[in-house]
């Protein structure tokens, strides 16, 4: 079985390409410019005894997805599990966000969900058997200042969801989204000491997340006890919205 995770060379899509890979799957680990720790996530991941690569595309060009997917096929066979987890923010209030700023999120973190589900799914159907596991964020569900193309995107990610899973249910596909809280990555490393305590505060459970809390979620949706869950978005915020 083949997995596919999107941005797995960092945070994130590098648990679920962990998580993965331990749980026996061959694993397409994609990235746009981490190539050093691409390669890394890779190596870790063939110690589980599976077979992993690191394919570099941008997930906003969609010839690029369409590229990458054929050789991740021609490489591992076809792929079962399509993990949307790429993503980036470029923060700004409206007021001084520019069309550039914009654009680029929705392109890498919405457009891409298009992108690479149109290259698995037509597969998936004719196979009857089929996992899309895209990742939104809570921003999308309950909004954040300085957020609003990034919320745009996260929050577009949930439709994009509901709406695939009607299109493919009845071909044994299921596709479900994960809203992550906060959780300890490069992304929100950057931010300052104060808006990591304002965020810390609202979180019931009193801590941030881990990129392995979100890779255990992604495992979950993917296994055989999620077999009835479909056009779901699983909040994993350690209760960040109570
Ligand atoms: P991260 O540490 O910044 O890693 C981002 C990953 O996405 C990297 O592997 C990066 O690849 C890849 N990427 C970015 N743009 C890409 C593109 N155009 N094409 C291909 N790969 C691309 O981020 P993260 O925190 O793990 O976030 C992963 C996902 O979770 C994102 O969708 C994010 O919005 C979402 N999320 C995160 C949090 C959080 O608190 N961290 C909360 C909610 C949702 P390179 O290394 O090659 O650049």
């Amino acid at each position: 079985m083949t997995a596919l995770i999107t941005g797995a060379s960092r945070g994130i899509g590098r648990a679920i390409a962990l998580e993965f890979a331990k749980s026996g799957y061959n694993v397409a680990i994609n990235y746009a410019n981490s190539e050093v720790s691409a390669k890394d996530t890779a190596k870790e991941c063939g110690e589980f005894g599976v077979l992993a690569f690191a394919y570099k595309a941008d997930v906003s060009d969609f010839d690029a997805c369409k590229e990458m997917v054929a050789k991740v096929e021609q490489d591992l066979g076809p792929v079962e599990v399509l993990v949307n987890n790429a993503g980036i923010n470029i923060d700004n209030l409206l007021i001084r966000m520019s069309q550039e700023q914009f654009d680029k999120v929705y392109f890498a973190n919405l457009k891409s969900v298009y992108n690479m589900s149109r290259q698995v799914v037509p597969g998936m159907m004719k196979r009857r058997r089929g996992r899309i596991i895209n990742i939104s964020s809570v921003a999308g569900l309950y909004g954040n200042v300085g957020q609003t193309n990034y919320a745009a995107t996260k929050a577009g990610i949930v439709g994009f969801t509901k709406s695939l899973a009607k299109e493919v249910g009845a071909r044994g596909i299921t596709v479900n989204a994960i809203a992550p809280g906060f959780i300890e990555t490069d992304m929100t490393d950057r931010l300052s000491d104060n808006i990591k305590e304002i965020a810390r505060s609202k979180i019931t459970l009193g801590r941030f997340g881990k990129a392995e809390d979100i890779a255990k979620a992604a495992m979950f949706l993917a296994s055989d006890g999620a077999s009835y869950i479909t056009g779901h978005t699983l909040e994993v915020s350690g209760g960040i919205s109570l």
